[in-house]
């Protein structure tokens, strides 16, 4: 017989297996483009160097690397890494609206979910000591985790697995409210406005960060946690913004109903433009905070290269000064 107190560990293992997916194809792609625009000179080189040769620099080629190796079939060389899968998400106490990081993700112990996930791996792209392979993991996993803690079911219910066993309808299709969330409303934004092209929602998404949004973007590059600021990876308080989000209007209908299992949902005209602008603002804050990590962490690495290349210069210099020196006093 089946004790209860092994039902949450069954709970989190069942949550493995359906909710690792966060942003689609295009939410990732998105993420990615919009960060690239703001990256620094240093950063965009630095990128390039690290990432395969194939993805020519550009962030997006690689967004959904650390989804791919969750399945043989898409990416056949990494064929051991499931383990990565709960590092994509988090789970919140239903109802709480509130991130506890030691509760929520264990982090004492394992700190196995996506915040402890952007801390490992934002301290191993600025770890000198790793090696090529190691660096170029690190930046994918930065690249696709910042974007998926912005999708506000990444820090959803743990009961309802983060909205994927919540199903409903969406103007006639069926689906989960995660995957409401992380494709089906950007895609129908793309196909009705923007000719099923989404190269015109990136120009529109980077007209509004730059312009309508362009007075937030120091706020969201700050990181009042202490804990994080080294490399402004603030990303428990990314998760405290999503847990606000779920309670605000992921979890709620139009009418102010909470959204369950048992309820089940009928998304309607309005839910979808509103829920919209919040798509729209979480790509954009997850562009220019992936943009803002990956600039602070390649200024810190080029600085302590250039502090030890000035050293380095400053000693072997020595020997010529000292023969000028002598040069002058001796024709003197
Ligand atoms: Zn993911």
């Amino acid at each position: 017989m089946l004790k209860l107190s092994k039902l949450p560990h069954l709970v989190a293992l069942f949550a493995i297996f359906v909710s690792v997916k966060a942003w689609g194809r295009d939410g990732h792609a998105l993420v990615a483009d919009l960060a690239q625009t703001l990256l620094t000179f240093e950063a965009a080189t630095f990128v390039k160097l690290h990432l395969p040769l194939e993805a020519n620099g550009n962030m997006s080629n690689v967004s959904v690397w650390a989804d791919n190796i969750l399945y043989a079939n898409t990416e056949p060389n990494y064929l051991n890494w499931r383990w990565s899968a709960p590092l994509h998400y988090v789970n919140t106490k239903d109802f709480s609206c509130v991130y506890d990081r030691q509760t929520d993700c264990d982090w004492a112990s394992t700190r196995g979910c996506v915040d402890g996930a952007i801390q490992n791996y934002t301290t191993r792209l600025g770890d000198k000591q790793l090696d090529e392979t190691q660096l170029e993991e690190a930046l994918k996993f930065i690249i696709h985790f910042i974007a998926d803690v912005h999708q506000p079911l990444h820090g959803g219910f743990a009961s309802d697995l983060g909205g994927n066993s919540i199903r409903g309808d969406f103007f006639g299709q069926t689906v989960n409210l995660h995957s409401l969330w992380d494709t089906t409303m950007i895609q129908r934004k793309i196909n009705t406005k923007f000719q099923s092209q989404r190269s015109l929602y990136l120009n529109y998404l980077i007209d509004q960060m730059n312009g309508r949004f362009g007075s937030n973007i120091s706020d969201w590059s700050q990181c009042s946690s202490t804990n994080d600021t080294r490399y402004l990876a603030c990303s428990s308080i990314w998760i405290q913004e999503d847990a606000e989000l779920c309670c605000k209007i992921v979890y709620l209908d139009e009418n102010g109903d909470w959204i369950t299992a048992a309820t089940g949902f009928n998304i309607t005209e309005e839910y979808y433009n509103t829920r919209m602008e919040s798509v729209e603002l979480r790509l954009i804050q997850g562009g220019v905070r992936l943009a803002n990590v990956i600039n602070r962490i390649v200024h810190l690495i080029n600085q302590t290269d250039g502090t030890n290349d000035t050293q380095t210069l400053s000693a072997a210099s020595l020997p010529l000064i000292a023969f000028i020196l002598i040069c002058f006093v001796f024709f003197n």
